[in-house]
């Protein structure tokens, strides 16, 4: 499932060869997905430039010129690629967004969690998908005093207070599990348990691992550019996640344990995290 690196990764490989170029026309071929397309809405699209892409979450805002902005999700297998604009249609090819430039751009969700719209650029801090989110991992405004701000009167353990988007937005499950290893924090301790510099350090420890995460999968870069559209979700170094039974790479002698709370699984060092 595409994480927010992989987001972030596709926004800036997209953005060289899509700014400047122009929706020409726009084809539904399958509006089944987790929000059905509405192709009337995207259609408003045509005529229109690419003027700058940007990303909130694990959504992609595509801003076209006139002040609409193309917005779209991944879901659990989405993938947005650029093709030649007569490259045959593949299976589940929802939509494609053909280009002045000759080039198409693909949306294809086998899986069909996927969302795309067009809305108002203006209004997109309004709108229902975005309205309740956090601040990004990678702004300004996420630092230890913002968490322990927010961790005040809560007793949430400090990894699902991690993942709530209305703490954070997008530290999903595995970069959680990371970034609290990383802070030498247990998963499990409760935000009202945890002194104020070692929010410090999970704010850091969190930047660091969705930066790495980012950094690596920036050598994918090439394959959106040139068209080939190959790029998969890339496997990013892993300190505990899915890695339980094997010793802790800290070498504290311990082996990295696995707790499961609501079908989600949480990795940590029982010695190191505490
Ligand atoms: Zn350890």
């Amino acid at each position: 499932m595409p994480e927010l690196p992989e987001v972030e990764v596709l926004r800036r490989s997209l953005e060289r060869p899509l700014i400047g170029d122009r929706f020409e026309a726009v084809r539904v071929h399958f509006p089944t997905l987790r929000e059905p397309l509405c192709e009337r809405r995207l259609r408003r699209l045509e005529g229109r430039r690419v003027v700058g892409l940007r990303r909130r979450a694990k959504y992609l805002w595509i801003d076209a010129s006139g002040g609409e902005t193309l917005v779209v999700h991944l879901g659990m297998s989405g993938r947005l690629t650029l093709v030649d604009r007569v490259a045959p249609l593949v299976d589940h090819e929802h939509l494609g967004f053909e280009l002045a430039s000759g080039r198409r751009l693909r949306f294809r969700d086998p899986r069909r969690f996927g969302v795309a719209f067009v809305a108002s650029t203006a209004g997109l801090d309004r709108d229902r998908h975005f309205r309740h989110l956090g601040v990004e991992p990678l702004a300004p405004g996420f630092d230890g005093a913002h968490l322990a701000d927010l961790a005040r009167r809560r007793t949430a353990p400090v990894k699902s207070f991690l993942m709530d988007a209305s703490v954070v937005v997008g530290v999903g499950n595995i970069y959680a599990s990371e970034a609290l290893y990383r802070a030498r924090i247990h998963p499990r301790r409760s935000v009202a348990r945890i002194a104020r510099r070692r929010f410090d350090v999970l704010a850091g420890a969190v930047r660091e691992v969705l930066g790495e995460a980012i950094e690596q999968g920036g050598t994918t870069l090439n394959d959106f550019a040139d068209g080939e559209g190959n790029s998969g979700y890339f496997q990013v170094s892993l300190d505990v996640y899915d890695r339980e039974g094997q010793a802790c790479p800290a070498g504290c002698g311990a082996s990295i344990r696995r707790i499961v709370t609501s079908n989600r699984s949480t990795y940590y060092c029982p010695r190191c995290q505490r």
